[in-house]
C-alpha cells in the first residue's frame, strides 16, 4: 500500500523510501462505556499495527527508518533504552528480517514480571547487548561501542532512545494524515484532541507535525511517563521542526506557512515516582479499559496516558469535545 506521505507528497517516492510492516489504517472506536458527561472518548488503537503478532507505535517508525538505513548502506543499527525496551526489540526483530543487525546498549529500569520476559526475548533476539546500567554509563561507551560496531568502512546507523529521530517521527505524521483520512471518510467526527504517553517524544512530535499538515485542528495533549529524557514542549517541537525540515530536504513541497508547533500541550502530573514505576491511578485505569472497553493497556505507558485522559476529562479540561486515546501498545 502507497503509504499517505507519498501519495500526498510524490516527490518523496525516491528520497524517502518506506516500507510497510504494519497492517493500516488502525481501527477507531468510540469508547462508550467510560464515557462521561464530558467529552466523546475515541480509541484509535495502534495496538493492531504490525504483523507476526507483534505491534504498538515503534514498528510505525520502523517502517521510515530501517529503509533509511539500508539506503545509506548501513548494515548494523545501534540504539539504547531500558533493559526492557519494546523500542529494542522491535528494532532487533523487524530489522532481522531485512538482514541489519541490532546492537542495544541497555539501561537499568524496575524489574517485573514484564521486564524479566522482555530481556529473555532481547537475548533471544540475535541483538548484541551491551548492559551499559546508567545513561553517563551509556553517554562514555558510546564513542567505544561505535566503534566496535562498524561493517567493514560502514558505521552503524545511530538511532536515539525510542526511535525519536527526525525519520522515526516521520511514522506519526503518517498516522496523523491516516487518521484525517478515516475523519474524512466519516469514522469519527474531527477530534479537539488527541492524547497520548510521551516516552521518546517521536508519537506526539510526529502527530503534532502530521495534524498541522492535513489541516486538522486537533490538539495533541502528550503525558510525559518518562523522567530520564527532556521532554518539554519546546524540545518536542523541536523534533517535530526537523521532521519537517527533513521532509523539505527531500523534496518535498510542504506548505510556506506551516509552523509544527503551537497545536502540543505537554502535561507531566501522571508520571508518579519515575519512569517504570507504577501509580495508583494508572493500575485503575488499566483495569477500567480492560473491563469496560476490552481495551489492553500496560503499566508503563499506556495505563498513565489513560489516567490523565480520565482525570483530565473528570476535570472538564476538554470541554464536550472529542477525544481520541492513541493506544501505542502492541502484543509483545
Ligand atoms: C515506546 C512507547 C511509547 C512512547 O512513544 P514515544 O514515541 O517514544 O514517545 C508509548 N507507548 C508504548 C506502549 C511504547 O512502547
Amino acid at each position: 500500500m502507497t503509504p499517505h506521505l507519498h501519495k500526498q507528497y510524490p516527490e518523496l517516492e525516491s528520497t524517502l523510501p518506506h516500507i510497510a510492516l504494519g497492517k493500516s489504517p488502525t481501527a477507531v472506536r468510540r469508547l462508550s462505556s467510560l464515557d462521561s458527561v464530558a467529552a466523546d472518548l475515541w480509541v484509535k488503537d495502534d495496538s493492531e499495527f504490525g504483523d507476526g503478532g507483534w505491534g504498538g507505535n515503534k514498528v510505525r517508525k520502523l517502517e521510515w527508518l530501517l529503509p533509511d538505513a539500508l539506503r545509506q548502506g548501513r548494515r548494523t543499527i545501534v540504539t539504547v533504552g531500558g533493559i526492557g525496551t519494546n523500542w529494542g526489540l522491535a528494532t532487533a526483530l523487524y530489522g532481522r528480517e531485512l538482514g541489519l543487525k541490532t546492537v542495544l546498549a541497555l539501561i537499568d529500569q524496575p524489574m517485573d514480571e514484564h521486564v524479566r520476559t522482555q530481556l529473555e526475548r532481547l537475548r533471544a533476539s540475535g541483538a548484541k547487548l551491551y548492559f551499559t546500567r546508567s545513561k553517563g554509563r551509556t553517554v562514555l561507551s558510546a564513542p567505544y561501542i561505535l566503534a566496535r560496531n562498524f561493517s567493514g568502512r560502514r558505521p552503524p546507523y545511530f538511532l536515539p532512545a525510542g526511535g525519536s529521530s527526525a525519520v522515526g517521527a516521520l511514522g506519526y505524521v503518517e498516522a496523523a494524515f491516516e487518521l484525517a483520512a478515516q475523519v474524512r471518510a466519516g469514522e469519527l467526527p474531527e477530534p479537539t484532541h488527541i492524547v497520548t504517553p510521551v516516552g521518546s517524544g517521536g508519537t506526539v512530535a510526529g502527530l503534532a507535525l502530521g495534524l498541522r499538515l492535513a489541516g486538522l485542528p486537533t490538539r495533541v495533549v502528550g503525558v510525559v511517563v518518562n523522567d530520564t529524557l527532556r521532554l518539554d514542549e519546546p524540545t518536542l517541537s523541536g523534533l517535530a521542526a526537523r521532521s519537517a525540515r527533513v521532509l523539505r530536504e527531500r523534496g518535498a513541497r510542504l506548505p510556506e506557512n506551516v509552523t509544527p508547533t503551537g497545536n502540543l500541550d505537554i502535561v507531566t502530573d501522571y508520571l508518579g515516582p519515575g519512569y517504570g514505576h507504577p501509580t495508583p491511578e494508572a493500575t485503575t485505569a488499566q483495569t477500567l479499559s480492560a473491563d469496560l472497553e476490552h481495551l489492553t493497556l500496560e503499566p508503563v505507558y499506556t495505563a498513565k496516558a489513560m489516567a490523565a485522559l480520565l482525570d483530565m476529562n473528570g476535570q472538564g479540561r476538554f470541554g464536550r469535545g472529542t477525544v481520541v486515546f492513541l493506544n501505542t501498545n502492541g502484543p509483545r
